[in-house]
């Protein structure tokens, strides 16, 4: 095979490795530096004592994603993993303590098990919902998710027929299509929940946020056998594979340049690297305001300076003994006031949020607990980012307050009616400012950038930057974070260096 470009990738997350993986594929000599001492960046796992928990993602959605990456790099990707349907996938528990049992897939089972947990018009409300995700998905897919963004002109391909803007209402928040859907403020509740997917705050998120239900419902939630974490493993064997340098605890320091082209990096250690072509999946903020020492870099770092960051999260991994009745897959105690939760986090008084919304992941996976007598319990509460106390953060690392919140939480969990304390026989703390230090995520924010406002969607940084040769992938550049679109990311990514060549 002709090697055509020699490709380094900054960062084995799971845009990395993908990418990684496709250009490989393609005849491409591709080496991927690490800086931990583990790859797949935020899609990790923690075992202890036969208990293992996902770390990061414990919901997979929109396979076909990653369906596609697997079959054009080697072999399906049912034969990587052991791909698991959820039936049912979610336990919500609202505040006045009516709860839903929901079905994995099929939008008609769940606006039915929203009625029978809901009553009232909540099956044909949430179905009118779905029906509106579905047309928003039709129109956005492929000239916004799949495709480069090129700015304006993403824009107008969107903006060409006025039924389709009406239909996407770029100026309308997910609040308000809730509001305006809904007679039940439970389900405005619930369809909330669909903007911290995507790390935001569904009062400035937009409307079009409503795909995220319809891709969950229409095409399933899912589990990876062994934990989420699998699928991490698999991109890694599938690099390797196909030829892929790995290297762990590689720091990369700086991008060099020749001109306005890239041609390598340069570690903590000393070492370089020659490249024609540089693929970044560390942080935007961090490749244009450290890595890379130019002024096309300076002006990129403006425009993130200006976005909202994502929401963070503040992790329990609970050892659990005994087993739970009426515990699901997936599992949320909503709070009663979802606006004191985005205030605490996106407002002027940041702080660890009183009274959270709760999730609760405890797979049901023989690989993922001791015995058949013990749950591995991965609880999640969104929290405001790590930081210095300025700019809408708060400091994790204050002696004691980790723990202090951590207890905090579990009562919180008590008192919705699922006290837990007794049965827990060790639990482990993973604070935003741990997902920093882990994975270099800014703040610990789980997704990159926020899509809080109408234009935070057009103004996360391009897959390909100014500077000739280099691209970006992952959470924090277009089209965001969460696995499907880091997935839809890294196929860009690949299909512009492919067509460059
Ligand atoms: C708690 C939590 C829950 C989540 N839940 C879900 C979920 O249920 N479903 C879902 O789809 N998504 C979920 N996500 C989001 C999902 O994990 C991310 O969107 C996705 O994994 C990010 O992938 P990425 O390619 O952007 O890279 P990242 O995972 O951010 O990896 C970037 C990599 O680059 C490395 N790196 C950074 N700087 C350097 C450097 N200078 N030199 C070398 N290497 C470097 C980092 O160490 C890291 O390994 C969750 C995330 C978290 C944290």
């Amino acid at each position: 095979m002709v090697v055509k470009s020699k490709v380094i990738v900054i960062g084995a997350g799971v845009g990395g490795l993908a990418t990684a993986a496709r250009l490989a594929a393609k005849g491409n000599s591709v080496t991927v530096l690490e800086q931990a001492d583990h790859f797949g960046g935020k899609l990790a796992a923690y075992r202890r004592d036969g208990f293992v928990f996902d770390t990061g993602p414990s919901l997979f959605t929109l396979p076909a994603v990653y369906r596609d990456l697997f079959l054009k790099t080697g072999g399906p990707l049912e034969e990587a993993i052991d791909l698991q349907p959820l039936d049912p996938a979610f336990r919500y528990q609202f505040s006045d303590g009516a709860t839903v049992i929901m079905p994995g897939v099929g939008t008609g089972q769940c606006a039915d098990a929203l009625a029978s947990g809901l009553g009232g018009r909540a099956a044909d409300e949430w179905r009118t919902l779905i029906k509106r995700g579905g047309a928003m998905w039709q129109i956005t897919r492929e000239p916004f998710l799949q495709s480069p963004l090129t700015g304006w002109r993403n824009v107008l391909s969107l903006a060409r027929n006025p039924s389709d803007v009406h239909t996407v209402a770029p100026f309308t928040t997910l609040r308000s299509l809730g509001e305006k859907t809904f007679s039940d403020k439970r389900l405005v509740t619930l369809l909330d929940r669909y903007a911290t997917y995507s790390g935001s705050d569904p009062r400035k998120a937009p409307a079009v946020l409503a795909t995220v239900p319809y891709i969950e419902q229409t095409f399933g939630a899912w589990h990876i056998g062994g934990g989420l974490s699998s699928l991490a493993d698999a991109l890694v064997k599938r690099c390797l594979d196909l030829g892929v340098e790995l290297h762990s605890n590689t720091d990369v320091t700086s991008i060099t340049t020749s001109g306005n082209q890239v041609s390598g990096v340069r570690t903590v250690d000393g070492e370089a690297f020659a490249a024609n072509i540089l693929v970044a999946n560390a942080d935007a903020g961090q490749v244009y305001g450290s890595l890379l020492d130019s002024q096309a870099a300076r002006e990129a770092n403006k425009g993130i300076k200006k976005s909202t960051p994502s929401l963070a999260g503040f992790v329990l991994l609970l050892a659990v003994s005994g087993r739970t009745p009426g515990l699901q897959h997936h599992n949320v105690w909503f709070t009663e006031n979802y606006d004191a939760e985005f205030d605490a986090i996106f407002g002027r008084r940041i702080a660890p949020v009183e009274d959270p919304t709760i999730y609760v992941c405890a797979p049901e996976d023989r690989l993922m607990r001791p015995d058949t007598d013990h749950e591995s319990w991965f609880v999640l509460v969104n929290a405001p980012r790590h930081g210095d106390g300025t700019n809408g953060t708060i400091n994790w690392d204050e002696p004691g307050l980790a723990e202090h919140y951590a207890d905090h939480v579990l009562a919180v969990l008590a008192r919705r009616g699922m006290d837990v304390r007794t049965r827990v026989l060790w639990r482990e703390i993973r604070t935003p400012a741990d997902l920093e230090r882990d994975v270099r995520a800014p703040g610990g924010a789980i997704y990159g950038t926020s899509s809080n406002g109408a234009r935070a969607a057009f103004a996360r940084p391009a897959n390909k930057s100014p500077v000739g040769g280099l691209y970006l992938v992952g959470g924090s550049s277009h089209p965001g974070g969460g696995l499907p679109l880091v997935g839809m990311s890294a196929e860009i990514v690949a299909n512009l260096i492919n067509s460059a060549d």
